[in-house]
């Protein structure tokens, strides 16, 4: 690159493993060629805004000092403030918060919900703690990264391993800490403390309401369709209660545990209840499939296919064996570009991420709407809304596709791309 315009990729990365945050550049690289003027402000894309590392300290039940490594990427905020989720996992990096901070990016430039990108982690196995450590980890996080987060900065809301009651804490610690109540700083809260009707339902729905627009584009029953679900969390066990309901036979489920199959469909609702359950059972030991192995679950012909778990499942090295029409993406960065080119060549309709799971953050911006306003929307209304953001979105996104030749994908960034570089361009450069 030209020493002038100083290309080179950030020295926080290793250059030779960059991680999830490779494949978000590979998937930039491809949308590049159809920015057009906007082009010239691509190289922001690739570098998020601003990232901030914590450590997190905190005294365990046993009277022990635990350390966790904390982490809050402001991918980008040139649309409007930073929203995106925090997640739980024991094997988070800073390449997988970052590539997730940028997919919130372009998620809410493509479903045009007026929000940048940000994401959030902690490296921490949540099973292995109780719930009062969980909440110190959380306020003792929240308190770390308070200068950086506010209603009008950075929102953040659950991801994998965080839920309503980590929100609660959250919004709580950052009420103490400003000596205000703004229960807009965090969105997916519990309805009593001013969360939004249908929002723990939200990316589940969106999922299912994309997957009728692309069923109906290739004259797909849903009555009888197949449907494989990995993940029986918010995103996949909704998604999978919803096809489900319209008739389809959700023929195999898969948590962190096993996969269960049932030739005739499974009792889904029986599958969530598991959930509830305490304690809190699983999958493999459910007695309500037969269980299968990992290979298999992989090469079960279906209909439909919906990754709803985390990263990095649909590689190069099964994509070729994947038998399916539709693929929509529940979880954030499921399907590598390799991947992507091999289901392409297949025929195979990939709803990316950024608009299949989006249903989660357009809920959020209508819970922070709500909070912003004082005025609370009724649940039929927040599901139209969600509805027609959906359809509107994926209907955009089939016509670029269309027009450009290129996957859903590559559509789907081309239109967010050159949203947020329009923003960008627009405000130009301070100082
Ligand atoms: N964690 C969800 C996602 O990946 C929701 C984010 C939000 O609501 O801000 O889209």
């Amino acid at each position: 690159m030209n020493q002038r315009t100083q290309h080179e990729l950030p020295t926080y990365l290793n250059p030779d493993d960059l991680g999830p945050w490779g494949i978000y550049l590979e998937q930039v690289e491809r949308v590049t060629p159809y920015l057009g003027k906007l082009g010239k402000w691509v190289e922001t894309l690739k570098r998020p805004k601003r990232i901030l590392t914590v450590d997190v300290p905190v005294e365990l039940d046993n009277g022990t000092i635990a350390h966790f490594e904390g982490y809050r990427v402001q991918h980008n905020m040139a649309r409007g403030p930073g929203k995106g989720g925090v997640r739980y996992h024991h094997d988070v990096t800073l390449s997988e918060v970052m590539a997730l901070s940028a997919w919130m990016s372009v998620k809410c430039a493509a479903v045009d919900v007026p929000f940048g990108g940000a994401k959030g982690g902690i490296r921490i196995n949540p099973r292995n703690y109780s719930q009062k450590e969980l909440e110190r980890v959380t306020r003792r996080y929240i308190s770390e990264i308070s200068m950086i987060i506010g209603p009008d900065q950075d929102i953040p809301a659950p991801d994998v391993n965080t839920n309503g009651q980590t929100m609660a804490w959250m919004m709580d610690t950052y009420a103490m800490k400003t000596g205000r109540l703004a229960t807009g700083v965090v969105t997916g809260k519990p309805i009593s403390l001013g969360g939004s009707l249908g929002r723990v339902e939200a990316t589940g729905r969106g999922c299912f309401t994309v997957g009728v627009e692309a069923a109906r584009e290739i004259g797909l029953d849903l009555v009888g369709a197949r449907v494989v679900v990995q993940g029986c969390g918010n995103v996949g066990g909704i998604a999978a209660l919803l096809f489900h309901q319209a008739g389809a036979k959700v023929i195999a489920m898969q948590d962190h545990t096993g996969s269960i199959y049932a030739e005739n469909g499974l009792d889904v609702p029986a599958i969530l209840q598991l959930n509830q359950s305490s304690p809190r059972r699983f999958l493999a030991d459910s007695n309500l499939g037969e269980i299968i192995s990992l290979d298999e679950f992989w090469d079960l012909e279906s209909d439909i296919l919906i990754p709803a778990a985390l990263e990095n499942q649909i590689t190069a090295s099964n994509a070729d064996r994947l038998r399916t029409k539709i693929v929509i993406e529940g979880a954030n960065g499921p399907t590598t570009p390799e991947a992507d080119d091999i289901l392409a060549s297949k025929g195979v309709i990939v709803i990316p991420d950024v608009i299949a799971n989006a249903g989660g953050v357009t809920v959020s911006y209508f819970e922070w709407a709500q909070n912003v306003s004082g005025y609370f929307w009724e649940e039929d209304v927040i599901n139209a809304r969600l509805a027609k953001i959906m359809c509107d979105a994926y209907q955009a996104t089939a016509a670029v596709a269309q027009q450009h030749n290129v996957t859903l994908r590559t559509a789907a960034f081309i239109c967010a791309c050159s949203r947020i570089l329009e923003a960008q361009e627009l405000r130009g450069l301070y100082p």
